[in-house]
């Protein structure tokens, strides 16, 4: 969560400045909103716990979603996502969303072994998963599937506030460099661009 808002920060005052734009309050929050929430790939979050916390439980269905990984897919999303920006927006913000959601993507590949999940890189060409830990890995998606039915049996457990609970890391000192950087490097783009 951090990381990822920090991620913003850092694309917005980088290619503000590349692109010689002027501060916008509305532009930095939309890169957050890219690399974060709700225009990144985590907008699937919205259609999970609706179903899961009104939608299901209202009509008495007993099924949950396991993942809310359901537009978690880097291809189609930067592609469709990137070319909507650049054809209604702007060439700019195009830059702003492929680059912030491009830095959510790395981010949720970034995760350690035991959590045995990773990201569709190569989606709709391969179905495997892909994370970083010590290089490239892979994940067959078999073992994902297999991975999902075992959260699936605990899911009824879990309520909304625990799926955001478990998105909200500990800021370790790494994080907290990160984030001081992209703090400093908003303030120098702010500074600049007066
Ligand atoms: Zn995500």
């Amino acid at each position: 969560m951090y990381i990822d808002i920090a991620s913003g920060f850092v694309i917005y005052a980088v290619f503000s400045f590349i692109c010689g734009a002027e501060w916008s309050w509305l532009n930095l929050a939309l890169t957050v909103s890219f690399s974060f929430f709700p225009f990144s790939p985590d907008f699937d979050l919205i259609p999970f716990f609706l179903g899961n916390e009104l939608i299901f439980p209202l009509f008495g269905i007993k099924f949950r979603f396991s993942s809310h990984h359901f537009i978690h897919f880097p291809l189609p999303f930067l592609l469709i996502g990137t070319l909507a920006a650049f054809w209604w927006i702007s060439f700019y913000l195009a830059l702003l969303f492929f680059f912030g959601a491009l830095a959510h993507f790395v981010h949720d590949s970034c995760e350690p072994p035991e959590k045995k999940s990773g990201i569709q890189w190569l989606f709709p060409f391969r179905r495997d998963l892909f994370y970083f830990h010590g290089g490239i890995q892979v994940l067959p998606y078999k073992n994902w599937k297999q991975h999902l039915d075992e959260k699936r049996r605990g899911a009824e457990k879990r309520s909304a506030w625990d799926e955001v609970k478990s998105r909200w890391e500990p800021i370790g000192v790494n994080t907290a460099i990160f984030l001081i950087t992209s703090v400093l490097l908003l303030a120098v783009f702010f500074l600049l661009s007066r």
